[in-house]
């Protein structure tokens, strides 16, 4: 009997996924990557001299990822997260007012309700309101609705919001309330609040993510038996009617998909339509928005009124920049401030991103504006660190799995739809999946 072959082309988290998958069910892969290390979306920025050590923006990921943190297990990563048992996230407001929230050990829902009770930075009337938010979380949100809508209809207030739900929405969904489709969030909250309290922890990593990522996996998959090449881009796709034939690659070569053989393209959906051509699923994949990542890194900052918190949101809505993160274990004086979804600061120059970082930090921190000032700083710009899943993006998000009229042309990716937004959980989940496809 022949063994069933394919290509997989992208080699991120979706494309490792399923590279793994297939291989686990027989399958003699290829792994085809544009870059020259794997990892994606995710990875360390190549060191330069007198720049703090940087990834292309920091990341983190939930205890309830599950399909991310099995593939973190199959290479071997998963011990390069500080775990903790239960959720903490610090806050500032402009001025320096630290406060916490804290889950104590044990069932989620329970210990959220807890922890929003004993919530400093909000006043008694908020903490009650924010707790009918929470007991909408149980009850899930309507088809089409922004979770704006959904924060309206459960009485949320600007504070409740701003203190809350928006450093959530952002941390999950990469972009702001009034564009995040309210039932894609509220299912990762599920996910997140609804089991046992390590659930709901925030994973910080210890290490760079291509260390994390790109490497271990590469060693893995080859341990496997998937033949890995980076430095390899693929450029077009040869068809005949509705079976792709060959893949043509930057450096001329020419691959042919034999008969019985199947392509997989984890590639990002703005890849999808240079590779495909025009189609009309992929017009509409095509259509989808990208949203940025902007981040400012910081060596030599330390000051005692900085927190050492590995994740600190920071309120209100005058500042560009939502959170302070930190890698577990680093020194005190290093730090990264992130924009997830500030669409507005796209356009800006390093210079401007990275003076908006500084201020406000200092309008955070005033006593340590000194340092801040005088900091070395490194920026990390992603336009399209992920698509924005607003209600409208539910019809432009195939599931992973072949596209229409396509026999051997399978796609996944973190815009396909898993019923998740999109993030690493989404891309593994999506590349796990595929292959269910493939083989039905
Ligand atoms: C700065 C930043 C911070 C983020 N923070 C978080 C976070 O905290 N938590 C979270 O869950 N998610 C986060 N994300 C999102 C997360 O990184 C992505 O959802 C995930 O990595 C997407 O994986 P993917 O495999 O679907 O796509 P990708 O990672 O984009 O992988 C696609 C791969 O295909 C390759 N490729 C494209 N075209 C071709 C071609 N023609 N030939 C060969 N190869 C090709 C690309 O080089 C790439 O390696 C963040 C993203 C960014 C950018």
């Amino acid at each position: 009997m022949s063994v069933p072959a394919g290509y997989v082309v992208g080699g991120g988290v979706a494309g490792i996924a399923a590279a793994f998958a297939m291989r686990d069910r027989g399958w003699s892969v290829e792994l085809l990557e544009g870059h020259h290390h794997l990892g994606g979306r995710a990875f360390t920025l190549p060191d330069r001299e007198g720049l703090p050590h940087a990834d292309n923006g920091p990341h983190v990921i939930l205890g309830c990822y599950q399909r991310f943190r099995e593939l973190l297990r199959r290479i071997g990563s998963e011990d390069g997260f500080l775990q903790p048992r239960s959720l903490g996230l610090a806050y500032s407001d402009p001025g320096g007012r630290i406060t916490r929230l804290q889950l104590p050990r044990g069932p989620a829902p329970v210990g959220f309700g807890l922890a929003i009770l004993r919530l400093a930075a909000l006043g008694l009337g908020e903490r009650l309101r924010a707790l009918r938010g929470l007991t909408g979380v149980l009850l899930g949100a309507r088809q089409g609705e922004s979770f704006e809508e959904w924060l309206s209809r459960r009485g949320q207030t600007d504070r409740v919001r701003d203190v809350l739900w928006d450093p959530m929405c952002r941390a999950i969904m990469n972009c702001e309330a009034r564009h995040a489709d309210a039932r894609l969030f509220v299912a990762t909250l599920r996910r997140a609040f609804l089991g046992s309290g390590a659930h709901a922890a925030m994973w910080i990593p210890r290490r760079g993510w291509s260390e994390l990522i790109g490497t271990p996996a590469r060693a893995a998959l080859e341990e496997a038996g998937v033949k890995v090449r980076t430095g390899c881009r693929v450029v077009g796709l040869e068809r005949d009617g509705e079976r792709v034939t060959a893949l043509r690659l930057a450096d001329g070569q020419r691959l042919v998909v034999g008969v019985g053989e199947a392509v997989v393209l984890a590639v990002p959906w703005h890849g999808l339509a240079k590779l495909r051509g025009d189609d009309g699923s992929v017009a509409r994949a095509s259509g989808l928005q990208g949203s940025p990542i902007v981040s400012v890194y910081f060596e030599s900052a330390a000051h005692p009124t900085i927190p050492l918190d590995p994740v600190v949101a920071l309120v209100g809505r005058d500042g560009p920049y939502h959170f302070l993160c930190r890698r577990a274990g680093a020194p005190a004086d290093r730090f990264a401030v992130l924009s997830g979804g500030g669409a507005g600061l796209v356009g800006l120059d390093p210079g401007s991103l990275v003076a908006a970082a500084r201020d406000q930090l200092v309008a955070h921190f005033p006593a340590a504006e000194e340092v801040l000032r005088a900091a070395p700083t490194r920026l990390a710009k992603e336009s399209r660190a992920t698509i924005v899943a607003d209600p409208g993006a539910a019809t432009r998000r195939p599931a992973p799995g072949y596209l229409p009229g396509c026999a051997n042309l399978a796609v996944c990716g973190d815009w396909t739809d898993v019923g998740l937004p999109s993030t690493l959980e989404g891309a593994a989940e999506s590349g796990f999946r595929v292959v269910d496809a493939l083989l039905a």
